[in-house]
């Protein structure tokens, strides 16, 4: 097997992963078109609710698919909405991308794509022990999703992307200890459509709620260029074929699963 056994190339890319990773022919696995016509109201539940910590240090990581930061076990929480009772811990965020502005998000909407798509991995710390125990369970993931369009500089976010020079290729890491909060990552307005999936990385283990912001937040397209730099292989694999210009898997089937809007639009 090859040093990079799935990525978003031809040889290796979403298309490739139901050989090695079987889970990713499931019934229950995403991203997902929304189509908002079949969105059923989610009713009166609780509001959604996060508490995330600003001041400590954060890794900027190159997993060689995307540029990923890590909280590094430090404590932000998100309760409320379709979560039940149970509480979940803020383990990582990451980002999808596209080749040109316009697509590179994973959902769509009514078939539209984004030109990016954040993703904040939670994992379920009243049941569970660890993000590794959780990422395993049906209710042991919740992923909140913000779709990224091109417009002005995102303040906030512009925080990881300077950094991104310095994690050019897989396996490069910076830590970095300015505070920021990831609350500023999301929209204003909390409404949102959500339903049952999977990881959309290998193994797509089917074990996320997934909560998709309605309302996407603008970044520049000198922050997504500088995502679109970022390389797949180490530094001493040489520079050819290891651009990773998009990662984004393509949507799947919804199925009999449902879909809840939470809130006007
Ligand atoms: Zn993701």
């Amino acid at each position: 097997m090859s040093s990079q056994d799935w990525g978003y190339s031809v040889e290796n890319g979403p298309a490739t992963w139901i050989e090695k990773f079987p889970e990713a022919r499931g019934a229950r696995q995403s991203p997902v078109d929304i189509d908002t016509s079949r969105a059923g109201s989610g009713g009166s539940a609780p509001p959604l609710v996060w508490r995330y910590s600003v001041n400590h240090p954060r890794s900027v990581v190159n997993p060689g698919y995307c540029w990923r930061v890590d909280e590094n076990g430090y404590h932000s929480e998100l309760r409320g909405g379709p979560l039940g009772s149970d509480v979940y811990k803020l383990q990582q965020w990451h980002c999808h991308w596209g080749a040109v502005n316009g697509e590179g998000s994973e959902h769509t909407v009514d078939g539209r794509s984004f030109s990016g798509e954040l993703h904040l991995v939670h994992w379920n710390m009243t049941k569970y022990n660890s993000f590794t125990e959780a990422a395993g369970q049906p209710d042991g993931l919740a992923v909140l999703g913000v779709f990224l369009m091109v417009g002005s500089k995102h303040e906030e976010l512009d925080k990881v992307v300077k950094l991104l020079p310095y994690i050019m290729h897989k396996g490069d890491k910076v830590t970095f200890s300015e505070p920021l909060d990831p609350s500023h990552l999301l929209p204003r307005r909390t409404t949102y459509w959500t339903y049952p999936g999977s990881l959309t990385t290998p193994p797509c283990t089917e074990s996320v709620t997934w909560i998709l912001f309605k309302d996407p937040v603008q970044v520049s397209a000198e922050q997504l260029a500088l995502m679109r730099k970022l390389r797949c292989g180490e530094a001493s694999c040489g520079e050819e074929a290891m651009e990773l210009l998009h990662n984004y898997r393509p949507t799947l089937p919804l199925g009999n699963r449902e879909l809840r809007d939470y809130g006007i639009h």
